[in-house]
């Protein structure tokens, strides 16, 4: 089959290997440079660490740093709940420069699709389709000129701003905001975390803390994110890649503390600050308008509580190729059991997330410590932590 991609992030590049090595011819047509990827750190599941080994990408977990442990503490250290560490020899979590996640996923699609057909400075304009095709006006940014292309399926993997999810579902496109806005930043330090991930705070001040580089003179690159709770909406449209100033959110963080670390102290050595509101689309009934697929933050994007955002990308994306093998090749059947497989599943990790899916057990113990609600401490973490872990774990096909 002749297969298009919109978007050559995450979703779009482990599609676009997934399903060359399935036997389809696969062109990828992304809007930025391919070469010169951005953004900070990301979590990978378990299940998506498997996911990317499967499509070829074996040694990923060893670009970025295997997080063994999580640890849930209130603002000042103390344990309220440690995750089970992960046995010797299983896959891990991984935290990883998204950077260093982009580059493995497009060197192995030009390993596999070769470089004529990534297209970067390539943003989709408008997409339409009859019995037959799909038909695509596509802008060249180089060139500054408009081109068309037509293909058996298109895929939508085209992020939380999605072009192709506003043509099929044009009334689909409202935010939710969670009310959150989350400052992040990378900063190189000793290796304190070893391995391990840290949640910390509570409902008005939350920061998320994890490695995700080692650096060959023995430090760490470290990713935090600082979430502060601001009901009103100040940043009005979500754009990636705002710059932020500590100034903004750091007062809220004062007398966090891990271990001998105070963590506006991490914050401060961080050498850029982006900021964002954290936000996400309501739930859809299909990803599907006949030869028209959507996956990734296209079809699903979600809260980060629960680090889940890249991962589910991930499975998406290797679904839809196995979908459509087991089916034939028939376009139809196949985008049918990749929606039977994922939409209802990932939509229950969506509205999780809204309830902070396993940050809860801040909130909780917060609350539970305010005397607001009673809590049987370490029974209650652990029913929050795996009910959420085997919420989110992909169903096989
Ligand atoms: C620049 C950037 C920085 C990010 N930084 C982080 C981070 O630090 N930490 C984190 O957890 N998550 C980050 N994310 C989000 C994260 O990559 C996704 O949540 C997740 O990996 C799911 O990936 P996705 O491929 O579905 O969407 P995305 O990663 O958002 O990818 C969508 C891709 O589609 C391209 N695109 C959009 N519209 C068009 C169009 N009309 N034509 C052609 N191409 C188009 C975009 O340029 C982008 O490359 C970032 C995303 C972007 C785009």
């Amino acid at each position: 089959m002749d297969i298009v991609i919109i978007g050559g992030s995450t979703a779009g590049l482990a599609a676009a290997i997934a399903l060359q090595k399935t036997g389809h011819s696969v062109r990828v047509y992304e809007q930025s440079n391919l070469t010169e990827p951005t953004g900070l750190g990301v979590g990978l599941q378990p299940f998506a660490v498997e996911a990317l080994m499967s499509i070829g990408l074996t040694n990923i977990a060893s670009l970025g740093v295997p997080i063994l442990s999580t640890g849930f503490y209130t603002p000042d250290g103390k344990l309220l709940y440690a995750g089970k560490k992960t046995p010797e020899g299983a896959v891990t979590k991984v935290g990883i420069k998204r950077a260093v996640l982009q580059t493995a996923l497009h060197n192995e699609a030009l390993k596999c699709l070769g470089p004529s057909s990534l297209y970067s400075h390539c943003e989709l304009k408008h997409c339409h389709q009859d019995d037959n095709f799909v038909y695509a006006t596509l802008h060249d940014k180089q060139a500054n000129a408009d081109f068309q292309i037509k293909a058996d399926l298109l895929l939508g993997a085209d992020g939380l701003h999605s072009t192709v999810r506003s043509i099929i579902f044009p009334d689909q496109m409202q935010f939710n905001y969670s009310g959150i806005i989350t400052w992040r930043g990378m900063t190189v330090a000793d290796d304190f975390l070893k391995g391990r991930m840290l949640l910390m705070g509570g409902r008005k001040a939350k920061t998320v803390i994890y490695p995700a580089q080692y650096l060959p003179n023995g430090k760490v690159k470290i990713y935090w994110a600082a979430e502060v709770l601001q009901e009103t909406q100040v940043l009005k449209t979500p754009i990636r890649n705002m710059p932020g100033h500590f100034d903004e959110f750091a007062g809220n963080f004062d007398g966090f503390k891990f271990e001998n670390i105070a963590v506006p102290d991490l914050y401060r050595s961080a050498t850029d600050v982006l900021k964002f509101p954290i936000v996400d689309r309501e739930p859809m009934q299909s990803w599907v308008d006949k030869k028209i697929v959507l996956l990734g933050d296209a079809a699903h994007p979600m809260f980060p509580m629960g680090g889940n955002g890249a991962s589910q990308a991930i499975v998406d994306a290797t679904t839809l190729a196995r979908s459509l093998r087991l089916s034939g090749n028939n376009v139809s059947k196949g985008l049918n059991q990749y929606m039977a497989l994922r939409l209802k599943k990932v939509n229950q990790v969506v509205r999780s997330n809204r309830s902070l899916g396993p940050d809860s057990i801040l909130t909780d113990a917060e609350a539970s410590d305010a005397g607001m609600i009673k809590i049987d401490g370490l029974t209650h973490y652990r029913e929050i932590l795996e009910g959420y872990k085997s919420l989110t774990q992909p169903l096989g096909v």
